[in-house]
């Protein structure tokens, strides 16, 4: 159980809360204007507009207190850095990071508004990159103006990384850390997650990590005639279906030896706290019209998204796909294959795991190649380390109610490599369930908004105590 806020803390946050009532709206005109900078990494042609879009970023963060504020290189789209360490060096340093890259807005006739004219309607600001991840960049910016108007200093050293990739798979971001040995924290706090709701605040405590395969079945030299050979010559797409169902018991447990050898045991503590969260189930299922379930038996359908790996087939392609028929046996069946990994596992390790159990059932009736393809590491964050405490006491104070405990079934592959080479990873998100985000009509809610910034300075405030260095666990 966290402490409450000292109350040296609660004086100065009420400061700060009243000074963020006047001024939230100033800032969420400022963060309309970073909607409307269209920074699309994943476009070729967005080029401009990332860069104008992390010129407005480093412009926020300067007016906000950070003067040491850059838009740096990388190989790719430029990373917005700015650092502030004058706390003193008994004061512990956060890095936080965000991203002002957006996901393509898609077809522009499924908006009900143009995607980048950040219309606000109903308590909502709507547009592509509004809640993913611009608003958090904004509500930071409030809370460290709000901070600087009222008491002045900074109580931590701060170091805030802003992406210009995330949404295309940070692929510059290694290597731009590689390049810097000026980021070194106690703790990353990454402000790209969402909670159950605005009346159900919550803290995330683990991401799943990913392991992908692409596989390639082949049964004969070329498709054949299914009248001369039929009944005689094994099929590409029948063989493949026959092996990735064997993939699967009759359990619902992944069916590959070994896979389940490095899952770390989920404590009964976390357990419950997940349960306690009262996750929205039934929900789940019925918003996306599922017909079934799977997954592993005996366990709840939170239980199976947040604490347990899976395996799933996400892509295949056999035979003749055109209109019509083709009477021909397929020589040739793919299937990509994708598993979210939970600690301890190794998306490396797994895949060869997978890929091994698909050539002995294979064996015998088709030659089979099988690629790797994506991977990255699942990240958790322990509920009683100090940071999640802290965290836990600022979500109570911005919202008004204690936060439940969840986990996101997603992946944020950085956060991983944040963890790695910086320092342990706190999931300190204000996203809301259901705003849509990498889909039409994303919304920001503008109270949230609001909320969310006295959240970010409590915790800016109380992280001044925590301890230096392995502040959380991972
Ligand atoms: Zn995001």
């Amino acid at each position: 159980v966290a402490a409450l806020p000292a109350s040296a803390h609660l004086a100065r946050a009420e400061e700060v809360r009243d000074w963020l009532a006047a001024h939230s709206g100033d800032y969420l005109e400022r963060l309309r204007a970073l909607v409307r900078v269209r920074s699309v990494s994943a476009d070729p042609a967005a080029g401009p507009g990332m860069r104008a879009a992390a010129e407005l970023v480093a412009a926020e963060l300067r007016d906000a207190g950070l003067p040491d504020c850059e838009v740096a290189e990388t190989g790719g789209h430029p990373v917005v850095l700015a650092a502030r360490r004058d706390a003193g060096q008994a004061r512990p340093t956060i890095l936080v990071y965000l991203h002002y890259d957006v996901q393509p807005e898609g077809e522009l006739a499924d908006w009900s508004v143009p995607p980048f004219e950040a219309v606000l309607r109903d308590g909502r600001l709507i547009g592509r990159g509004s809640a993913d991840d611009k608003g958090p960049i904004l509500m930071l910016c409030a809370a460290l103006r709000g901070l600087a108007e009222c008491g002045g200093d900074l109580p931590v050293n701060l170091i805030v990384l802003v992406d210009g990739e995330e949404e295309n798979g940070s692929r510059s971001l290694p290597a731009f850390l590689d390049s810097r040995g000026d980021l070194d924290a106690d703790l990353v706090a990454i402000s790209d997650t969402s909670m159950l709701g605005i009346d159900r605040p919550s803290l995330v405590l683990a991401t799943r990590g990913t392991a992908g395969l692409e596989v390639e079945l082949r049964t004969l030299d070329h498709d054949v005639h299914s009248g001369k050979y039929g009944g005689a010559v094994a099929n590409a797409a029948v063989v493949l279906a026959e092996v990735v169902a064997a993939l699967h018991d009759e359990n619902g447990r992944v069916a590959v030896p070994g896979f389940y050898d490095r899952v770390r045991p989920v404590d009964e503590a976390t357990l419950a706290a997940l349960a306690a969260s009262d996750p929205p189930e039934q929900d789940w299922l019925r918003e996306v019209g599922a017909r079934g379930e799977s997954g592993e038996q005996g366990l709840r359908v939170h239980q199976r998204v947040w604490t347990r790996p899976t395996l799933d087939v996400v892509g295949t392609w056999s035979g003749h796909t055109g209109p019509g028929m083709k009477t021909a046996i397929p020589a040739v069946a793919t299937a990509k294959i994708s598993c979210r990994l939970v600690a301890d596992q190794d998306p490396d390790e797994i895949a060869g795991l997978v890929a091994a159990q698909l050539r002995r059932l294979a064996a015998g009736r088709a030659e089979i190649s099988v690629r790797p393809s994506h991977g990255s590491r699942p990240v958790a964050c322990a509920p009683d380390s100090p940071a999640a405490e802290a965290a836990v006491a600022a979500y109570e104070w911005g919202y008004g109610t204690r936060p439940v405990l969840i986990r996101e079934g997603g992946s944020i592959p950085i956060a991983a490599t944040l963890a790695e080479r910086i320092a342990p990873v706190l999931f300190l998100g204000f996203g809301l369930h259901g705003q849509q985000e990498h889909a039409p009509d994303e919304w920001l809610s503008v109270r949230n908004f609001e909320l969310a910034a006295n959240a970010l300075v409590m915790f800016l405030l109380s992280a001044a105590d925590l301890p230096r260095a392995r502040t959380a666990s991972t």
